[in-house]
């Protein structure tokens, strides 16, 4: 899988229209600005909503049929228990970090199951491309000090705000 490239937000429009909300304060006392982004089934690659604990409406990853793993190619059950044994061995002194890193690598080759590349273990590629969408989208909105929350009113809502306080600090 490749990382997604392409930008979500026109950042510009997006800082015209935040600069243009109403100024209000919420109940900590903040002096906020929110706008409108979008409606979760519209915006998100999959356009569906869930819950990590109800994501029923979600199809399983087909590369691993939803477990999140595959097998190992290189695999070697008993190799891997050996490793796991020496790393409960050196539990106490664990402050090794050459040799932990060590024995994780070791520990990763020889697992005889490892973590599904498509989804990376979510289970859903769906689910894997709204959390790269999530994290993107974080990413863009902390350029001008905005975040992304979901609107009271509305679950399937999604808006931006920054704090009207800060404004000048992201002003070029
Ligand atoms: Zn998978």
């Amino acid at each position: 899988m490749t990382t997604r490239k392409n930008r979500i937000l026109d950042i510009n429009e997006l800082k015209e229209q935040l600069d243009n909300a109403d100024i209000y304060e919420d109940d900590e006392g903040n002096k906020l600005q929110t706008t409108y982004l979008g409606d979760i089934r519209s915006v998100t690659p999959s356009g569906k909503v869930y819950m990590p604990f109800a994501c029923g409406n979600l199809e399983p990853c087909p590369r691993c049929s939803g477990t999140g793993e595959i097998k190992n190619k290189h695999g070697k059950r008993k190799k891997h228990e050996k490793i796991l044994k020496k790393f409960r061995l050196i539990w106490q002194r664990i402050e090794n970090v050459e040799l932990v890193t060590k024995l994780q690598k070791q520990r990763d080759w020889w697992s005889p199951m490892s973590i599904c590349p498509e989804c990376d273990g979510i289970g859903s590629l769906e689910a894997r491309l709204d959390e790269d969408w999530w994290n993107q989208l974080e990413i863009e909105l902390d350029e001008i000090g905005a975040w992304s929350h979901i609107s009271e009113d509305d679950g399937c809502d999604i808006m931006i705000s920054r704090n009207a306080s800060g404004v000048n600090e992201y002003d070029n």
